[in-house]
């Protein structure tokens, strides 16, 4: 946090310095980011990412969306940039980056998206996709399930205050389970530490990693976590 004087924000464990939320996920098929906030284009350098073929979003709030004109990159080299989000998210993004959207006056490396509105599962090569409506304070924001070869590979939830039991029923058993873990205290629209255990615990799944960390929550705190969760941290990666 700009201008702290906190134990996280000061710590030396590298862990403990966090860009914004986002997942990249690579398929023998396909590679698509979900989200792009305004860390995308340092998460993108510092990983090294040569592709994307798609982004998909959670919901418009701007740390999830400010990076979006940095996909130009990728929008050039393939000639657009599919973008799939809920009608209002992609209602927010074509207000925000009119300039993009706008399909006139259109310079060759300039981002090109290519709307497609969700609201059903859809497939990026031969992954599934089924979103997650989850409340995320006074709106709706969407997680997603990845599966492929109808397996429950993944769940995303990056910012909900609540896990809905049909959402529960949706992932129940899912590999990996990715889900917001702000901090201790609750907070408005983010679910706190008990309370993402206690999703965890009707999920089921074979792991948990917390993501959406504030700092006042340290890496250090998953040496009181119980086993098979985890606290996300930047660069991690997961393979199946
Ligand atoms: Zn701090
Ligand atoms: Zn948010
Ligand atoms: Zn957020």
């Amino acid at each position: 946090m700009i201008g702290c004087d906190c134990d996280v924000c000061h710590s030396p464990d590298p862990r403990d310095q966090r860009l914004r939320s986002s997942v990249y996920i690579e398929t023998p098929e396909c590679s698509w980011v979900v989200d792009t906030g305004t860390d995308f284009r340092t998460q993108a350098l510092r990983e090294g990412i040569r592709r994307v073929d798609a982004v998909v979003f959670t919901h418009s709030h701007t740390d999830h969306i400010m990076g979006f004109d940095d996909l130009r990159r990728f929008s050039h080299a393939r000639g657009s940039m599919p973008v799939y989000a809920s009608a209002e998210t992609m209602a927010d993004l074509e207000r925000v980056f009119k300039f993009a959207f706008n399909k006139s006056n259109r310079v060759p490396y300039y981002l090109k998206p290519e709307p497609h509105i969700i609201d059903a599962p859809f497939k990026l090569g031969e992954t599934l996709i089924t979103p997650l409506q989850v409340p995320h304070g006074g709106s709706w924001v969407n997680g997603y399930l990845f599966s492929r070869a109808d397996q429950k590979l993944v769940a995303y939830l990056s910012d909900c205050s609540a896990v809905p039991d049909a959402i529960v029923d949706l992932i129940s058993g899912v590999k990996v389970f990715i889900i917001d873990a702000l901090r201790d205290t609750p907070h408005p629209t983010h679910l706190s530490v008990g309370e993402a255990l206690n999703a965890a615990a009707r999920v089921r799944p074979e792991s948990t990693y917390f993501t959406h960390i504030g700092h006042d929550l340290p890496q250090a705190a998953e040496s009181r976590l119980p086993i098979g969760v985890h606290i996300a941290y930047d660069g991690l990666k997961l393979r199946f």
